[in-house]
């Protein structure tokens, strides 16, 4: 099972939450991007500390919406 982070632009504060826990994942500009893919883990505690709920997780083969 892999999985991928989708940032949900319009909802993205740029706060940094995401880029301090995974900065292999994730840079901050403007706003957050995916820079690579990295440990499923490590993407989902991303995710679950996004203040916005701005980071979406699927997984890679199915689609299947796994956060939020
Ligand atoms: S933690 Fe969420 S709101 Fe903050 S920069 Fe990352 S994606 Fe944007």
């Amino acid at each position: 099972m892999s999985y991928v982070a989708h940032i949900e632009e319009s909802a993205c504060a740029a706060h940094g939450d995401c880029e301090a826990i995974a900065p292999e994942i994730f840079r901050v500009d403007d706003v957050a991007v995916v820079i690579a893919d990295g440990p499923d883990e490590l993407m989902l505690e991303a995710a679950r500390v996004c203040p916005a709920v701005a980071i979406r997780i699927t997984e890679q083969t199915t689609g299947e919406q796994l956060f939020p």
